[in-house]
């Protein structure tokens, strides 16, 4: 099948033909071609910019379904994503978007990339949480970038860069709420955001900014609450063991009934 895209750890794949598809339907003005596009989780992990390469066994399976599940939750507490359903263990159905070449970053303690950046310890907690912006840019090493960068370069208009933000920080308080049932606690992730294209909405929403990429323990670090203990991509960006082991965890503590 046609790769419509390959990435470090996803594929895309086109997705069902129009009429096959739950999203496609008739508007006033006409048919409605929605756009949809399946994306295939891989177990290939990087880390340092490409430089470390492996394979975590399972990490596809799991990193499918815990976006899936943290997809459906959020959409249900009112975050627009592009998740329309989940395949198969190693694949997802999505709204195709325009991705905003922006890494959205939310903090809630200190760790990795702020600790080096700013010569403080990791896990120290921040009195609000963080939002920072990097440049998706392999080639320039994804470089941290300001807002005013970010409008006079033109990758997002004023109002798309409030929408960001406001969504990011709904994100975090979802997603921290969600994890602490859980045990787990989220000390930081990185979200990467979309415009709608082809919506089956009205055209007023067609552009419109939506959760997009994915959310998994590759993109978020989790600590066990009590022991600190890292159950996310850390165990394998410092060599700590355990990896495959702690990503099925994250997927169990998912997909078991809330704690609390
Ligand atoms: N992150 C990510 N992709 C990136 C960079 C960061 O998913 O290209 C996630 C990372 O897993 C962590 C958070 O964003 O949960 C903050 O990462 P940080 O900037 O501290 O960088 P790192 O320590 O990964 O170099």
């Amino acid at each position: 099948m046609e790769k419509l895209y390959e990435g470090k750890a996803k594929v895309i794949y086109p997705g069902p033909e129009a009429g096959d598809d739950p999203l496609s339907g008739q508007s006033p003005s006409g048919p409605v071609h929605p756009r949809v596009v399946r994306v295939y989780f891989k177990d290939d992990a990087t880390a340092f910019n490409g430089q470390k390469r492996a394979q975590i066994a399972g990490k596809g399976v799991v990193n499918n379904q815990v976006s899936a599940a943290l997809f459906r939750y959020l959409e249900a507490h009112g975050i627009p994503t592009h998740f329309v359903r989940q395949l198969s263990e190693r694949e997802m159905l999505v709204k195709q978007v325009q991705i905003v070449p922006l890494e959205v970053i939310v903090r809630n303690r200190t760790a990795g990339s702020f600790a080096r950046r700013y010569g403080v310890e990791e896990g120290r907690v921040l009195p609000y949480p963080l939002v920072e912006f990097s440049l998706k840019n392999d080639a320039l090493g994804d470089p941290l970038i300001y807002d005013d960068a970010v409008l006079a370069l033109g990758l997002v208009n004023g109002s798309e860069l409030a929408r960001i933000k406001e969504l990011a920080l709904k994100v975090n308080a979802l997603l921290k709420a969600y994890f602490a049932q859980r045990n787990l606690e989220l000390v930081d992730f990185k979200l990467e955001f979309g415009r709608l294209l082809h919506s089956a909405a009205p055209a007023d929403e067609r552009g419109a900014i939506v959760l997009a990429d994915e959310i998994s323990p590759d993109t978020m670090r989790l600590w066990e609450m009590g022991t600190g203990e890292k159950m996310d991509k850390d165990r394998f960006r410092r060599d700590l063991g355990g990896v495959e082991e702690a990503y099925q965890e994250v997927l169990r503590r998912v997909q078991a009934e809330p704690s609390a």
